[in-house]
């Protein structure tokens, strides 16, 4: 039997809809149309089975192709590693390997080892574990409680839905891991439906939102919380920019009930915001870092589990003890060809200056979505932290009251049908889903945001009138 040539759609197309379980996606409507294959892409911009050209608002659909597409030189740095050594098991280095924590290291002073993985989910996993077993070694089992907040999300395992804030993501997949733990969110613009928020804003919100984690340890017991895992700057859940005050106080009750502090720099990570990590806009020094997505920008399957020396040291104190050391592997932690296009993904943000560019860049595109509000009474609040931006659609201003998901889907589905893929958030735990997310490549130009802005603005206008 011959492979259906690569040029033959009609057979793609229906070999697709035999045979593949698509992510995220009802099928019945497959049934009638035909799934969306991408043949191609380049720059910010990918083609389909059809031909047609789209622009790529959201990096790949989930914040992931940072430097964009079609980036030769990462082809070439993984096919002269595979040619070289394919894979080893993490038991054993490898060069590429050496180089790309050696890079990644200096780009986060404080934290010192890098623990290979393939996935968002696996790297907070990875935490996760080493939170349990220092709370076994050290803590007699008993600081075993891993804290995270309404609206995030870590993963999609069981474990990492177990910390898990996001209501669609986890309906009808419990029971859950135990010693999960969820504590309150900080999104200003809905502070006046928060118990602790009402009335507050600026700092003095973004102290009062990191005091109501403090309660949450004070009603569990500060001895038997190990771990707080947060979202720098929370991605499907909201686009969720905290306050300034925020992340200062959540530092300070980390340290005061010696709770290790685990950011989860899955979408934020390698540039997304105009910082290496999202933390480090706001001072804060981690315990853990994990990251995925914008690491190798999808050109292989990397992510990274990033500590402190003084994790580390915990795992170390006894070589004799066959339980003493962390005890985990992940078989493909151990291919070359993640740190090799983890690498090359990282040389091309320096060279071109990519920081710099989504910081100017996100700059621009917000000013942009607020100058939308001003056409458009249904965008309640633009809000976002470089190429990494939201719009949360309201019926009113006034009372904040959310869209109906729907409505959010349907401006997606007109962006999509003008050639311009946008994404919207998951529902949360409070029940909400209805904002609009952007995360172009950092690459990004004026022109593209302009492009994509101008999309937004008709499909509103044909969704909303
Ligand atoms: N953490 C965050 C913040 C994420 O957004 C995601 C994926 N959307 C994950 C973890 C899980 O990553 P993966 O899908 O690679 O397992």
């Amino acid at each position: 039997m011959d492979t259906i040539a690569p040029n033959d759609m009609t057979a793609i197309v229906e070999a697709d809809r035999a045979h593949i379980w698509h992510h995220l996606l009802p099928h019945k409507p497959l049934e009638t149309n035909d799934p969306r294959i991408i043949v191609e892409g380049k720059g910010m911009r990918v083609w389909d089975q059809k031909g047609k050209e789209h622009i790529d608002a959201v990096s790949g659909g989930v914040w992931t192709v940072n430097v964009g597409y079609g980036r030769v030189e990462i082809a070439d740095a993984v096919h002269a590693q595979l040619v070289k050594i394919n894979f080893f098991a993490q038991s054993a280095g490898s060069i590429p390997g050496s180089q790309f924590a050696e890079r990644l290291i200096s780009k986060m002073p404080g934290l010192s080892r890098v623990y290979f993985a393939n996935s968002g989910s696996e790297a907070n996993e990875k935490a996760f574990k080493m939170v349990r077993q220092i709370s076994a070694r050290h803590h007699g089992g008993k600081k075993h409680k891993i804290l995270f907040r309404h609206r995030d999300y870590h993963g999609t395992t069981i474990t990492a839905l177990s910390a898990g804030g996001q209501d669609q993501r986890n309906a009808q997949y419990g029971p859950f891991t135990p010693g999960f733990v969820s504590v309150p969110h900080c999104l200003e613009y809905r502070a006046h439906e928060q118990e602790f928020g009402k009335g507050l804003t600026g700092e003095d919100y973004g102290v009062a939102a990191a005091n109501a984690i403090e309660e949450v340890i004070l009603r569990e017991g500060p001895d038997t919380v190990g771990a707080l895992c947060l979202e720098p700057v929370t991605a499907g859940g909201g686009v969720i920019v905290p306050p300034k005050g925020y992340w200062e106080r959540v530092q300070e009750i980390c340290e005061k009930y010696q709770i290790l502090l685990h950011i989860d720099e899955v979408v934020c990570g390698v540039g997304r915001t105009g910082t290496w990590f999202g933390y480090q806009h706001y001072g804060v020094k981690p315990d853990f870092v994990t990251m995925a997505k914008g690491v190798a920008s999808g050109y292989a399957a990397i992510s990274c589990c990033v500590t402190s020396e003084k994790v580390f040291e915990m795992f170390k104190d006894d070589h004799a003890d066959p339980l003493g050391y962390f005890r985990d592997i992940s078989t493909f932690g151990g291919c070359t060809a993640g740190p090799a296009a983890a690498l090359a993904n990282m040389k091309i943000i320096e060279n071109e200056d990519l920081l710099e560019n989504t910081l100017r860049m996100g700059d621009y595109m917000l000013d942009q979505l607020k100058a939308l509000q001003d056409r458009h009474a249904v965008i309640g609040e633009a809000r976002g932290k470089g190429l990494f931006l939201g719009a949360e659609l309201v019926k009113d201003r006034h009372t904040r009251e959310p869209v109906a998901e729907k409505m959010v889907q349907a401006v997606v589905a007109d962006c999509m049908a003008q050639g311009t893929i946008i994404g919207a958030t998951n529902r949360s735990l409070d029940g909400y889903n209805n904002t609009l997310c952007f995360s172009p490549a950092l690459i990004a130009t004026k022109d593209d945001i302009d492009q994509i802005v101008s999309s937004v603005d008709s499909a509103l206008g044909r969704v909303f009138g």
